[in-house]
């Protein structure tokens, strides 16, 4: 339902019901599903079919989120985390293993720093963290050959620096790799990074998303538009075959539009386990109903405080 204003995608997308059925999404508080025959459940685990069968790979309720917050970032696929946390870990870790390397902007969310810079530095993930200001020669200066993304967050927590996401976008593009941006403080009302060149999008849906302080997650959505297979020998994770889905290639299997999400979930959800509770997915579910006006009166409280702080003779500077 991209065609659609946000405003509309946030009541409507992602759950159609049909006749007689539910309005809300259903919360499908189950971890299995029931298939009457062995077959059937080995065609699921082994990829052949689509379909659920365990919770911690895909549940009906955090699809239909998913689908929704999809829908708002217009994108082609997309998945939610159990945290911002694990969005923009998976979202990393998803194309970027032990050896290889990453260019960050440095304006980001301290527990992305820390995840970055000390844990997945543990992995054996270099970073290089750039100036969000930065030219776009020092940018250029921060790759390596072992370089597989680029990420930066679209407004900064806490510094709310602005993503040039057009000038990291084309840095990125120019090395074969990916730009991954973190829109969780503009929220896809205010700033849609794919039309800003971004290929994949990450969201603590905790903040705004939610809205109403009840829910931690995350949620990681795919373009479609970066092309794995241009870049093969740097995505072999993509563009080679799995040996643990009897050599399936992702690429191949689910196209550009749905590689990057179908592997992330196949392979980290499987071995991480970081899903949210589909309790969890209903509670994102009511705060996107009502994200458009929440924002908007987000923004009028904040420049209304703003311009009280700015007259104010005891302030010397006030950052909005
Ligand atoms: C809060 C936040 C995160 C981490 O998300 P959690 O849901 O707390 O795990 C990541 N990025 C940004 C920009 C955030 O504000």
């Amino acid at each position: 339902m991209s065609e659609y204003q946000p405003s509309t995608n946030c009541l409507h997308a992602g759950y159609v019901p049909g006749s007689g059925e539910p309005r809300n999404i259903p919360i499908v508080q189950s971890t299995t599903f029931r298939y009457a025959t062995g077959e059937a459940m080995g065609a699921l685990f082994d990829l052949e079919a689509e379909g659920y069968f365990y919770t911690r790979l895909q549940n009906p309720t955090n699809d239909q989120v998913a689908a929704k917050i999809c829908a708002l970032e217009g994108g082609t696929a997309a998945m939610l985390t159990s945290s911002g946390q694990a969005a923009n870990f998976f979202a990393i870790f998803n194309i970027a293993s032990c050896g290889d390397h990453v260019v960050a902007s440095s304006a980001i969310y301290g527990g992305t720093f820390n995840l970055f810079a000390v844990t997945m530095k543990r992995m054996g993930i270099d970073f290089t963290f750039v100036g969000p200001d930065c030219t776009e020669e020092e940018l250029e200066a921060a790759f390596r050959p072992n370089t597989k993304a680029v990420f930066g967050e679209a407004i900064a927590n806490p510094a709310l620096t602005v993503l040039d996401i057009e000038k990291f976008a084309r840095c990125a593009h120019a090395h074969g790799v990916p730009l991954i941006v973190d829109n969780t403080f503009p929220t896809p009302i205010h700033c849609r990074p794919f039309q800003w060149g971004a290929d994949i999008v990450t969201h603590s849906t905790t903040k705004y998303m939610d809205g109403h302080a009840n829910a931690v997650g995350g949620a990681i959505v795919d373009s479609g538009k970066f092309d794995w297979n241009r870049y093969a020998d740097k995505f072999p994770g993509l563009t080679t075959p799995d040996e643990s889905y009897h050599g399936i290639t992702y690429t191949e299997r689910f196209g550009l539009g749905g590689a990057y999400i179908t592997k992330a979930t196949a392979q980290l959800m499987r071995d991480f386990g970081a899903t949210p509770a589909p309790m969890n997915s209903y509670f994102v579910n009511v705060g996107l109903e009502t994200l458009p006006l929440r924002v908007e009166k987000h923004c009028a409280n904040a420049q209304a405080a703003a311009e009280f702080l700015a007259s104010h003779p005891k302030v010397a500077w006030v950052n909005y």
